[in-house]
């Protein structure tokens, strides 16, 4: 993490500090007074309702360093203060230079879904080469994004930065700050649609990624998806499509997806790449962090293997083997329509002859809400899956059109009733998929069931 002197930040961006702090040590940074540690950086937010300004004097009492204070603000406790016009600003200043400063080569990772997925994916592949360090969790955004820069290491030789954004210009800010080496754009779906008002808008706004892309830095994306297809002829940067259409640069071959993964092939290579995690997104995404390897020198054989032991962040296609239950797949983490029909076609292609499928609200659909649903349902037409439950108000949509295709199909207005019938039906041989939006927690079944 951030290990300087104020001078150092004193030199770096917009500020005022009083002479007799500018030696004092700051060790990495903290936005909840609650969670201060040692020498933190705390950086105050005036807020809707809680002005973290309040709380400066006591982080500095609980061993703060330092602490950000925005000039409008009435009353600076003493102590080491920084002084800045305003606070987010000053975060987001300061991760650009200390950025610059360990200037450690960046990969840029946006996308509809895949994003988080992705991002373990390329450390995986880089683990063995390099001192890597990713995004947290979801820290994704404007506050999130600098907060992952500054707790870089010095010695960090890659940094991988997840970027989200709910409209325009987020990205290009996210972008601009980090200036990637690499950027990726995983897929083009249908989250934030309200915002951006159509497909084409979500896509642009995933494209300003490539705007604080280096001269050679190196742009890598969905080339199934037409959209990105269009405008990525707008930029001069090299640029590798990757799916499984033949006119991409990188075509995917996937030869074998059975229950303990996923063999493929990419441009007909002799190279097989094995994923023990289901899923043919997840192909898709492997694929991504093979071309930044790639990129940064990595040999195939050391990709090959570091693929092979990959764990993902728990429940996106999470598996747990039960022997009551039979295999539960967790990817409840979070939903939209593109990603729940990759689930449909993830169950639909494992070997089991009893396949069950939960679904949950995709929420902040909006006005498309309930078509959306609807073509969750159609989607369902022809696919190998016996038992089809339904939970909220949206996901009803689903089941009224899915009714007509698959065989046994339930509609449930509680979790509980959901973990009975699981009870009852469930056996050893059984594969269960879950999925819905993050406010739906799908997990707590199989908490129940496991
Ligand atoms: P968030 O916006 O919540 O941060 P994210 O972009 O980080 O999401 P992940 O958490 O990696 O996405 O994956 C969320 C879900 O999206 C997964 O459970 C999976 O079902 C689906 N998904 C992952 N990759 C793809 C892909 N390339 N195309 C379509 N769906 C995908
Ligand atoms: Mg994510």
């Amino acid at each position: 993490m951030m290990n300087i002197k104020l001078r150092k930040i004193k030199e770096w961006i917009d500020c005022e500090i009083q002479e007799d702090y500018l030696d004092e040590v700051v060790q990495g940074t903290c936005i909840d007074s609650r969670k201060i540690e040692k020498s933190n950086l705390f950086i105050p937010f005036k807020g809707e309702n809680v002005d973290g300004h309040r709380f400066v004097s006591q982080t500095l009492e609980n061993g703060a360093g330092a602490s950000f204070w925005q000039k409008d603000i009435p009353n600076p406790p003493k102590g080491p203060i920084i002084f800045v016009e305003d606070t987010l600003v000053a975060l987001q200043d300061l991760a650009k230079s200390y950025l610059r400063y360990v200037n450690p080569k960046v990969v840029a990772i946006t996308g509809s879904n895949g994003k988080t997925t992705t991002k373990d994916m390329v450390e995986c592949v880089l683990n063995k080469s390099f001192k890597v360090k990713k995004t947290q969790g979801n820290y994704n955004n404007e506050i999130g994004c600098p907060l992952t820069i500054l707790d870089l290491d010095e010695d960090t030789e890659v940094s991988i930065l997840e970027m989200g954004m709910s409209g325009f210009g987020e990205i290009r800010e996210l972008t601009l700050l980090a200036e990637p080496d690499v950027a990726i754009v995983t897929n083009i779906g249908e989250s934030h649609m309200q915002d951006l008002g159509s497909r084409e808008g979500i896509a642009k706004a995933k494209f300003e990624i490539t705007e604080g892309l280096k001269d050679d830095g190196l742009f890598i994306y969905d080339g199934d998806e037409p959209l990105l297809k269009s405008i990525v002829t707008s930029i001069n940067n090299t640029k590798v499509s990757v799916g499984t259409n033949v006119d991409n640069n990188v075509i995917i071959q996937t030869n074998q997806s059975t229950s303990n993964g996923i063999n493929f092939q990419l441009n007909n290579s002799n190279m097989v790449y094995h994923l023990s995690i289901l899923g043919e997104h997840n192909v898709k995404n492997a694929t991504y962090a093979i071309q930044v390897a790639k990129q940064f020198g990595v040999t195939e054989d050391i990709i090959q293997s570091t693929l092979d032991d990959l764990v993902l962040t728990d429940m996106r296609m999470q598996r747990i083997e039960t022997e009551k239950y039979g295999l539960l797949i967790n990817d409840a983490y979070n939903a939209s329509p593109t990603s729940m029909k990759a689930a449909i076609d993830t169950l639909h292609n494992m070997e089991s002859d009893d396949k069950i499928l939960i679904l949950a609200d995709v929420l902040e659909l909006g006005d498309m809400s309930k078509e959306m649903h609807q073509q969750v349902g159609y989607y369902l037409e022809g696919k190998d899956i016996q038992t089809l439950i339904t939970y909220g108000e949206e996901a009803a949509h689903i089941s009224n059109i899915a009714s007509e295709y698959i065989q046994n199909h339930y509609h449930f207005d509680s979790k509980e009733k959901i973990t009975d019938y699981l009870k009852e039906h469930l056996n050893g041989e059984s594969v269960t998929l879950f999925k819905g939006s993050r406010g739906m927690s799908l997990e707590t079944i199989i908490n129940s069931l496991t």
